[in-house]
């Protein structure tokens, strides 16, 4: 039989919007020795603001950001919805012939007969498109028009509110390490780990290697000790189900990653993934 400490557990982590899909997670989470973030919708609010369009040489900022929102017309990704609110038109959807997402690089699109690809430079090294990187620090999406490029546009986004306390409140309660997984460039993610405090980032991961990343920090641990992996579920739902115990931001997050998680944060914050240790450690001691 289940103590009846750990239904208490249970139902006051769920009073702070804090869902966890079993009693064996609270308990695990007394012994967490990794804490491993995504970045984008997890540590920062995955609400983007264009901060600049850069047409290449022919091209108009106008053009530029039209093809840019016609090919993530289809896209729930953070960054389509900023293209698409800068844009600020409707878009015909009739004029797009294929749409493809390509994970952790961007999507590809036909429109009108056009082939458009918007993404990261991955996404324009995958199809041997001629750029230059541009120097500018920020999340970039590079654009191109039948094989040719044609500009960039420069998106930033915000780390959440209590994203800094989170990770100090973490360590205070005896976590060894925490860690941030992103698919985003490297400039962008160190900043990111930095203002925060956290102590090892990794970076321009795509998918699969997010899980291969977790899975080395995995075989540093004794068996007793868990790995935590908080994600948002865009990008990194194998990540949630391959962690000791997943956690899922459930507001932001996709039907997927709350069906992949252990455990749900109704309300989004980072902060409550402490919370969530915390309590584990008092229930322990009303049931032993
Ligand atoms: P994170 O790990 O920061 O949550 P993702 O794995 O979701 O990021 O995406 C990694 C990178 O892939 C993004 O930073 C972006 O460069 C690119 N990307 C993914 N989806 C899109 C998209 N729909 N449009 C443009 N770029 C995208
Ligand atoms: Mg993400």
């Amino acid at each position: 039989s289940i103590p009846l400490g750990f239904f208490g557990g249970i139902g006051g982590a769920s009073k702070r919007g804090i869902l966890v899909k079993g009693s064996n997670y609270l308990e695990a989470l007394n012994n967490v020795k990794y804490v491993v973030f995504d970045k984008t919708g997890t540590l920062t609010k995955g609400v983007f603001d264009v901060t600049a369009v850069r047409p290449a040489v022919g091209m108009t900022e106008v053009a530029l950001l039209q093809y840019a929102a016609f090919a993530e017309v289809h896209s729930n990704h953070p960054i389509a919805v900023s293209i698409r609110k800068a844009y600020g038109q409707d878009i015909d959807e009739t004029a797009i012939q294929s749409y493809e997402e390509v994970s952790g690089h961007g999507t590809m699109v036909s429109v009108n007969g056009a082939e458009v690809l918007a993404g990261n430079a991955k996404l324009m090294n995958k199809y041997d498109i001629q750029f230059t990187a541009p120097t500018e620090v920020g999340t970039m999406v590079h654009v191109a028009v039948n094989g040719n490029y044609a500009g960039y546009i420069v998106i930033s986004d915000e780390v959440k509110e209590d994203a800094a306390q989170a990770i100090s409140a973490l360590k205070e309660l005896g976590v060894k390490k925490t860690v941030m997984l992103t698919g985003d460039a490297k400039p962008v993610g160190e900043a990111v780990g930095k203002q925060l405090g956290l102590d090892e980032i990794y970076a321009e991961l795509l998918p699969h290697q997010k899980v291969e990343e977790l899975e080395k920090l995995d075989g540093k641990k004794l068996k007793k000790e868990k790995l935590v992996f908080v994600g948002d579920g865009i990008n990194d739902t194998p990540v949630l189900a391959r962690a000791d115990i997943g956690i899922a931001m459930g507001g932001l997050g996709s039907d997927a990653a709350i069906e992949a998680a252990d455990i749900v944060i109704m309300t989004d914050e980072p902060s409550k993934i402490a919370t969530a240790i915390g309590i584990a450690k008092r229930t322990r001691r009303i049931v032993y």
